[in-house]
């Protein structure tokens, strides 16, 4: 039946940037629907965890801006759960400078945690997988900038952008083994990436004019999809970016 192929009972998930915000709403969305979590973050995932129970979630703190921990959380994921069927790439910061003057340094952090982590956690995953024989689920969260130009933040559009193509890239070559990897755009939602935005009152009320639901987006919005592409209900959906942004793109 339709509802079975999104359930998922058994599955394990590791979820980057599982501490607040979205990464909050990835895990309770997975739990809800019956799977187990990792949650990585750079600092303790504790509420997250006092919010889902122990059982159901456990979380390692790693600093995503290298590639040094990326062994130690499948590791911790296999040792926990004993084996890995979901990695979302929530993990992100955005920098925000006037593009003449941005620096090496806004540059280079961004890029690192948005796009070089995210690309080498996904493909260690995937190897996890191939091991596995299982395939799995790989979903990545891009941006509204994934599609346009932004405003003083070219090192966050540089990686939104890029997600959404590397998105398709590994689609398209590991399809082949029961991996789909799919991407989420999230609109304009409150949470401590947009607090500067929503704190400035003109730059709020221009943005909120311009959402066609009439409202930021909270973590809750993007459970539905979350399911959907961590389930089978999605299996023959491959390298897709879907929006979840209250009308925002089609404005
Ligand atoms: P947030 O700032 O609340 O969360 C960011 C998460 O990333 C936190 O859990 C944080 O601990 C983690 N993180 C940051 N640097 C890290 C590092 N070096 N190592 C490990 N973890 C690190 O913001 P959010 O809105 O929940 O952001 C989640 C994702 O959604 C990000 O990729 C963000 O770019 C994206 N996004 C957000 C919006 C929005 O409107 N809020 C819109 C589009 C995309």
């Amino acid at each position: 039946m339709i509802l079975d192929k999104f359930s998922l009972n058994g599955k394990v998930a590791i979820v980057t940037g599982s501490d607040t915000g979205l990464g909050q709403g990835f895990s309770k969305a997975f739990v809800e629907a019956g799977a187990k979590v990792l949650g990585v973050s750079v600092v303790p995932s504790t509420a997250t965890q006092e919010m889902l129970g122990k059982e159901n979630f456990e979380f390692i703190t790693a600093d995503l801006s290298t590639l040094d921990p990326i062994e130690g959380i499948i590791q911790k994921a296999l040792d926990a759960f004993s084996r890995i069927d979901i990695l979302v790439n929530n993990a992100g910061i955005i920098k925000r400078e006037d593009t003449i003057d941005f620096s090496v340094e806004n540059w280079d952090s961004v890029i690192n945690v948005n796009l070089r982590t995210l690309f080498f956690l996904s493909q260690a995953v995937a190897k996890q997988f191939m091991k596995q024989n299982s395939g799995g689920k790989i979903i990545s969260v891009a941006s509204m900038l994934s599609y346009q130009g932004g405003i003083r933040v070219p090192s966050y559009t540089a990686s939104k952008s890029a997600v959404k193509g590397i998105t398709m890239t590994m689609a398209n070559e590991w399809a082949q083994y029961g991996i789909n990897v799919n991407a989420i755009a999230p609109g304009y939602m409150a949470t401590n990436n947009t607090q500067a935005l929503r704190s400035d009152k003109d730059r709020s009320e221009a943005i909120l004019d311009r959402i066609p639901a009439g409202r930021w987006g909270t973590p809750d919005d993007i459970m539905g999809a979350a399911v959907f592409l961590a389930s089978s209900a999605s299996d023959y959906v491959n390298g897709f970016t879907l929006a979840v942004d209250g009308g925002w793109l089609g404005r």
